[in-house]
Protein backbone atom coordinates (compact mmCIF):
# COMPACT_ATOMS: atom_id res chain seq x y z
CA UNK A 1 0.00 0.00 0.00
CA UNK A 2 1.08 3.05 -1.24
CA UNK A 3 0.26 7.01 -0.11
CA UNK A 4 -1.05 9.77 -1.92
CA UNK A 5 -0.66 13.44 -1.12
CA UNK A 6 -2.77 16.10 -3.01
CA UNK A 7 -1.01 19.44 -2.11
CA UNK A 8 -4.54 21.20 -2.45
CA UNK A 9 -3.67 25.06 -3.21
CA UNK A 10 -4.47 28.06 -5.61
CA UNK A 11 -2.70 28.81 -9.02
CA UNK A 12 -0.91 31.89 -7.33
CA UNK A 13 0.65 29.70 -4.29
CA UNK A 14 3.12 28.18 -5.50
CA UNK A 15 7.00 29.86 -4.43
CA UNK A 16 8.49 30.23 -8.31
CA UNK A 17 4.71 31.73 -9.34
CA UNK A 18 4.40 34.11 -6.14
CA UNK A 19 7.44 36.25 -6.55
CA UNK A 20 7.16 36.95 -10.07
CA UNK A 21 2.86 38.34 -9.43
CA UNK A 22 2.32 41.92 -9.90
CA UNK A 23 -1.08 43.01 -10.28
CA UNK A 24 -2.80 39.99 -10.90
CA UNK A 25 -6.20 39.50 -8.71
CA UNK A 26 -5.58 36.36 -6.64
CA UNK A 27 -9.03 34.87 -7.74
CA UNK A 28 -9.96 30.79 -6.87
CA UNK A 29 -10.02 29.41 -10.26
CA UNK A 30 -8.10 26.04 -9.17
CA UNK A 31 -10.62 25.05 -6.16
CA UNK A 32 -13.69 25.23 -9.07
CA UNK A 33 -11.70 21.73 -10.35
CA UNK A 34 -12.61 19.76 -6.57
CA UNK A 35 -15.60 18.07 -8.44
CA UNK A 36 -13.32 16.80 -10.95
CA UNK A 37 -10.07 15.29 -8.42
CA UNK A 38 -12.81 13.96 -6.74
CA UNK A 39 -14.42 12.10 -9.21
CA UNK A 40 -11.54 10.89 -10.31
CA UNK A 41 -10.20 9.76 -7.18
CA UNK A 42 -13.75 7.52 -7.04
CA UNK A 43 -13.28 6.05 -10.39
CA UNK A 44 -9.96 4.58 -9.14
CA UNK A 45 -11.55 3.83 -5.76
CA UNK A 46 -8.62 5.79 -4.06
CA UNK A 47 -8.80 7.78 -1.06
CA UNK A 48 -5.94 10.79 -0.39
CA UNK A 49 -5.05 13.07 1.78
CA UNK A 50 -5.70 16.83 0.84
CA UNK A 51 -2.53 18.95 2.38
CA UNK A 52 -4.94 22.34 1.71
CA UNK A 53 -4.09 25.73 1.87
CA UNK A 54 -6.33 27.12 5.34
CA UNK A 55 -7.29 30.70 3.49
CA UNK A 56 -9.33 27.95 0.96
CA UNK A 57 -11.23 26.47 3.60
CA UNK A 58 -11.97 30.48 5.14
CA UNK A 59 -13.29 31.16 1.73
CA UNK A 60 -14.89 28.73 0.61
CA UNK A 61 -15.71 25.79 3.69
CA UNK A 62 -17.71 23.91 1.30
CA UNK A 63 -14.68 22.08 -0.11
CA UNK A 64 -13.84 20.71 3.24
CA UNK A 65 -17.15 18.80 3.34
CA UNK A 66 -17.14 17.68 0.10
CA UNK A 67 -13.24 16.34 0.53
CA UNK A 68 -14.61 14.80 3.68
CA UNK A 69 -17.90 13.16 2.76
CA UNK A 70 -15.55 11.16 0.41
CA UNK A 71 -13.67 9.65 2.79
CA UNK A 72 -10.65 11.76 2.08
CA UNK A 73 -8.55 12.78 4.57
CA UNK A 74 -7.55 16.44 5.04
CA UNK A 75 -4.30 17.79 6.11
CA UNK A 76 -2.16 21.18 7.23
CA UNK A 77 -0.27 22.34 4.26
CA UNK A 78 0.02 26.55 6.18
CA UNK A 79 -2.54 29.01 6.16
CA UNK A 80 -1.22 31.08 3.67
CA UNK A 81 1.54 28.61 1.53
CA UNK A 82 4.35 30.33 3.10
CA UNK A 83 7.55 28.23 3.49
CA UNK A 84 8.98 27.78 7.44
CA UNK A 85 11.78 29.76 6.61
CA UNK A 86 9.39 32.36 6.74
CA UNK A 87 7.23 31.66 9.37
CA UNK A 88 8.39 31.30 13.11
CA UNK A 89 7.59 28.63 15.92
CA UNK A 90 4.68 31.12 17.12
CA UNK A 91 3.70 32.28 14.35
CA UNK A 92 2.99 28.71 13.07
CA UNK A 93 1.79 27.41 16.05
CA UNK A 94 -0.98 30.22 15.57
CA UNK A 95 -1.72 28.87 12.45
CA UNK A 96 -1.65 25.48 13.23
CA UNK A 97 -4.69 26.49 15.60
CA UNK A 98 -6.49 28.44 13.49
CA UNK A 99 -6.66 25.59 11.40
CA UNK A 100 -7.63 23.37 13.80
CA UNK A 101 -10.98 25.32 14.59
CA UNK A 102 -11.52 25.55 10.70
CA UNK A 103 -11.07 22.18 10.51
CA UNK A 104 -12.98 20.88 13.97
CA UNK A 105 -9.46 19.23 14.89
CA UNK A 106 -9.93 16.79 12.03
CA UNK A 107 -6.50 17.37 10.78
CA UNK A 108 -3.52 15.48 12.17
CA UNK A 109 -0.54 15.59 9.39
CA UNK A 110 1.62 18.33 7.90
CA UNK A 111 2.86 19.01 4.74
CA UNK A 112 5.19 22.04 4.32
CA UNK A 113 5.06 23.99 1.39
CA UNK A 114 8.09 23.62 -1.20
CA UNK A 115 9.39 20.87 1.00
CA UNK A 116 10.56 23.66 3.09
CA UNK A 117 11.42 21.51 6.69
CA UNK A 118 15.47 21.22 7.01
CA UNK A 119 17.76 22.00 9.86
CA UNK A 120 16.70 25.59 10.28
CA UNK A 121 13.52 24.79 10.18
CA UNK A 122 12.65 21.68 12.66
CA UNK A 123 10.92 23.51 15.51
CA UNK A 124 8.00 23.08 13.20
CA UNK A 125 8.20 19.14 14.62
CA UNK A 126 7.46 20.33 18.32
CA UNK A 127 4.93 22.37 16.98
CA UNK A 128 3.13 19.35 15.45
CA UNK A 129 3.93 17.67 18.85
CA UNK A 130 2.56 20.46 20.68
CA UNK A 131 -0.70 20.81 18.33
CA UNK A 132 -1.45 16.55 18.79
CA UNK A 133 -0.55 15.77 15.25
CA UNK A 134 0.35 11.81 14.64
CA UNK A 135 2.81 12.90 10.95
CA UNK A 136 4.46 14.82 9.14
CA UNK A 137 5.64 14.73 5.18
CA UNK A 138 7.22 17.24 4.22
CA UNK A 139 11.07 15.56 4.17
CA UNK A 140 12.46 14.61 0.69
CA UNK A 141 15.53 12.40 1.12
CA UNK A 142 18.12 14.01 -1.66
CA UNK A 143 19.49 17.57 -2.03
CA UNK A 144 18.25 18.78 -5.08
CA UNK A 145 17.98 22.38 -6.50
CA UNK A 146 14.65 23.92 -4.48
CA UNK A 147 14.88 21.24 -1.50
CA UNK A 148 15.71 18.31 0.56
CA UNK A 149 18.35 16.90 3.19
CA UNK A 150 20.40 14.26 2.91
CA UNK A 151 18.73 11.75 5.10
CA UNK A 152 19.19 7.72 4.58
CA UNK A 153 15.56 6.80 6.18
CA UNK A 154 13.59 6.21 3.04
CA UNK A 155 10.45 4.81 4.71
CA UNK A 156 8.49 6.04 7.29
CA UNK A 157 10.25 6.80 11.03
CA UNK A 158 9.94 8.80 14.06
CA UNK A 159 11.34 12.03 13.59
CA UNK A 160 12.64 15.01 16.12
CA UNK A 161 13.31 18.44 15.77
CA UNK A 162 17.03 17.70 17.44
CA UNK A 163 18.01 15.06 14.51
CA UNK A 164 15.56 15.21 11.60
CA UNK A 165 17.83 12.98 9.89
CA UNK A 166 17.22 9.29 11.89
CA UNK A 167 14.89 7.52 13.54
CA UNK A 168 14.00 8.67 17.31
CA UNK A 169 12.24 5.14 19.28
CA UNK A 170 10.91 7.92 21.39
CA UNK A 171 9.52 10.38 19.05
CA UNK A 172 5.80 11.17 18.55
CA UNK A 173 5.52 12.37 14.69
CA UNK A 174 5.72 9.58 12.33
CA UNK A 175 7.75 11.13 9.29
CA UNK A 176 6.40 9.93 5.90
CA UNK A 177 9.68 10.97 3.29
CA UNK A 178 9.03 11.42 -0.28
CA UNK A 179 10.02 8.76 -2.98
CA UNK A 180 13.40 8.91 -4.71
CA UNK A 181 14.89 6.49 -6.75
CA UNK A 182 18.78 5.66 -7.48
CA UNK A 183 19.48 6.72 -10.93
CA UNK A 184 23.01 5.90 -12.30
CA UNK A 185 25.18 6.84 -8.94
CA UNK A 186 22.61 9.89 -8.13
CA UNK A 187 19.37 9.54 -6.12
CA UNK A 188 16.93 11.31 -7.25
CA UNK A 189 13.22 12.71 -6.20
CA UNK A 190 10.54 11.47 -8.32
CA UNK A 191 7.75 11.32 -5.92
CA UNK A 192 5.99 13.85 -7.63
CA UNK A 193 6.10 17.84 -9.42
CA UNK A 194 8.41 18.35 -12.11
CA UNK A 195 10.01 14.89 -11.74
CA UNK A 196 6.67 13.43 -12.23
CA UNK A 197 5.95 15.28 -15.58
CA UNK A 198 9.35 15.04 -16.72
CA UNK A 199 10.28 11.20 -16.18
CA UNK A 200 9.38 8.61 -18.22
CA UNK A 201 6.78 6.77 -16.62
CA UNK A 202 8.89 3.34 -16.46
CA UNK A 203 11.29 4.81 -14.05
CA UNK A 204 8.10 5.91 -11.59
CA UNK A 205 6.53 2.51 -11.89
CA UNK A 206 10.16 0.54 -10.89
CA UNK A 207 10.97 2.93 -8.38
CA UNK A 208 7.11 2.02 -7.13
CA UNK A 209 8.00 -1.58 -7.06
CA UNK A 210 11.11 -1.18 -5.54
CA UNK A 211 9.82 0.24 -2.74
CA UNK A 212 7.04 -2.59 -2.68
CA UNK A 213 9.22 -4.84 -2.66
CA UNK A 214 10.98 -3.67 0.03
CA UNK A 215 7.62 -2.98 2.41
CA UNK A 216 8.40 0.81 1.78
CA UNK A 217 5.00 2.81 0.98
CA UNK A 218 5.80 4.79 -1.87
CA UNK A 219 5.16 8.57 -0.80
CA UNK A 220 3.65 10.75 -3.64
CA UNK A 221 2.24 13.88 -4.39
CA UNK A 222 0.55 16.01 -7.00
CA UNK A 223 -0.32 19.52 -7.30
CA UNK A 224 -4.20 20.56 -7.36
CA UNK A 225 -2.95 22.41 -10.01
CA UNK A 226 -1.48 19.70 -11.87
CA UNK A 227 -4.97 18.31 -11.65
CA UNK A 228 -6.92 20.49 -13.37
CA UNK A 229 -4.15 22.56 -15.41
CA UNK A 230 -6.96 23.61 -17.91
CA UNK A 231 -8.13 26.07 -14.87
CA UNK A 232 -4.10 27.24 -14.44
CA UNK A 233 -3.93 30.57 -16.04
CA UNK A 234 -0.08 30.92 -17.62
CA UNK A 235 2.08 33.57 -15.56
CA UNK A 236 5.15 35.21 -17.24
CA UNK A 237 7.97 33.54 -15.81
CA UNK A 238 11.37 33.35 -16.11
CA UNK A 239 12.68 30.85 -18.52
CA UNK A 240 14.08 28.26 -15.58
CA UNK A 241 11.04 29.33 -13.71
CA UNK A 242 8.69 28.70 -16.21
CA UNK A 243 9.94 25.53 -17.01
CA UNK A 244 10.04 23.75 -13.71
CA UNK A 245 6.27 25.51 -13.40
CA UNK A 246 4.67 24.64 -16.67
CA UNK A 247 6.58 21.44 -18.30
CA UNK A 248 4.43 18.91 -19.33
CA UNK A 249 1.59 20.42 -16.84
CA UNK A 250 -0.81 18.60 -19.25
CA UNK A 251 1.08 15.24 -18.13
CA UNK A 252 0.82 15.08 -14.62
CA UNK A 253 -2.83 13.71 -14.42
CA UNK A 254 -2.64 10.72 -17.09
CA UNK A 255 0.69 9.67 -15.84
CA UNK A 256 -0.79 10.09 -11.83
CA UNK A 257 -3.97 7.97 -13.30
CA UNK A 258 -1.72 5.33 -14.76
CA UNK A 259 -0.11 4.70 -11.65
CA UNK A 260 -3.46 4.73 -9.29
CA UNK A 261 -4.35 1.77 -12.19
CA UNK A 262 -1.38 -0.25 -11.39
CA UNK A 263 -0.83 0.13 -8.02
CA UNK A 264 -2.50 0.49 -4.71
CA UNK A 265 -2.52 4.38 -2.98
CA UNK A 266 -4.18 5.67 0.07
CA UNK A 267 -4.44 8.23 2.93
CA UNK A 268 -1.92 8.67 5.20
CA UNK A 269 -4.69 8.06 8.28
CA UNK A 270 -5.67 4.58 7.02
CA UNK A 271 -2.44 3.83 6.17
CA UNK A 272 -1.40 4.68 10.04
CA UNK A 273 -4.48 2.74 11.09
CA UNK A 274 -4.02 -0.21 8.90
CA UNK A 275 -0.32 -0.79 10.24
CA UNK A 276 -0.39 0.22 13.69
ZN1 LIG B 1 2.29 23.51 -1.91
Amino acid sequence: MNLLGIDFEEWYHPKLIQKYLTNQKKNLLITNGIDKILDWLRKNETYATFFIVGEIIESKPEILDKILSDGHEVGFHTMHHDGLESLSYDKFDNELKTFNKLTSGKSVGFRAPTFSLNHTTSWAIDALEVNNYSYDSSLIPVKSYMYGVSSNELGPYRIKSQNIERNHEDGKILEFPLLTSDFFIRRIPIAGGFYLRALPTRLLFDAIEKYEKNEIPATMYIHSWELVPELMPKIDLPFKEEFITYHNIKKAFPRMDSILKKFKFTSFTRYIAKTD
